[in-house]
């Protein structure tokens, strides 16, 4: 069949964008629960992982008292939007089980969109760039270690001077455990 070119236009992909995804994890294995996150974000039609940063060890933020957390970043570049991208994430984090408890609560899988390219979301059920993103040391130096040049388009400083400036005293520390290849 021959397709004209209305046709052709909407068969073809939106071009895709890079985006930039935190992941944490502080419940059951958390080392296994990021790996399998990402082997699920992986089998997401429209969305490639290029990059994956070391896994921290780090200190929990606010909520109860609850063990420590392992978090890691990925870069992705995706043809979904933002709003799509989120919808598949949450769906993960369900299910891997994890319930929704309070703000800042101890989680099986916390998946959350970091940065997507240079563009600013604020709706309802999602905010982009993440809104704490800046101020937390377990979002920035693993984001730092994959794309320290990544510009946050609220702030206007990359990743790296971002880290360089923070005040954020909760102890971060690099482990061996690994994402993937
Ligand atoms: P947090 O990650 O702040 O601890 P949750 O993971 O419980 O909180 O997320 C609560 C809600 O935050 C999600 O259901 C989602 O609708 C919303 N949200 C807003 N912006 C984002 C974002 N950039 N990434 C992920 N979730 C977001
Ligand atoms: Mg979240």
């Amino acid at each position: 069949m021959r397709l004209n070119g209305r046709c052709a236009s909407r068969l073809s992909r939106r071009a895709s964008e890079t985006a930039h995804l935190g992941l944490g994890s502080n419940l059951g294995n958390p080392a296994r629960n990021l790996r399998e996150a990402v082997g699920r974000i992986e089998a997401v039609p429209g969305v490639r992982v290029v990059k994956r940063s070391p896994v921290y060890r780090t200190e929990p933020v606010g909520g109860p008292p609850q063990p420590a957390y392992l978090n890691a970043a990925i870069e992705v570049e995706t043809s979904l939007e933002p709003a799509a991208l989120l919808r598949e994430l949450r769906e993960i984090e369900r299910a891997m089980g994890r319930r929704r408890g309070r703000r800042n609560a101890p989680r099986t899988i916390d998946l959350d969109i970091l940065l997507f390219g240079r563009r600013v979301v604020r709706s309802a059920c999602l905010a982009v760039p993440h809104p704490r993103m800046h101020e937390r040391r377990f979002v920035l130096a693993p984001l730092a270690d994959i794309a320290p040049r990544a510009l946050h388009p609220g702030e206007k400083k990359t990743v790296a001077g971002l880290l360089a400036k923070l005040r954020d005293a909760h102890r971060v520390e690099r482990t061996r455990a690994r994402i993937g290849p």
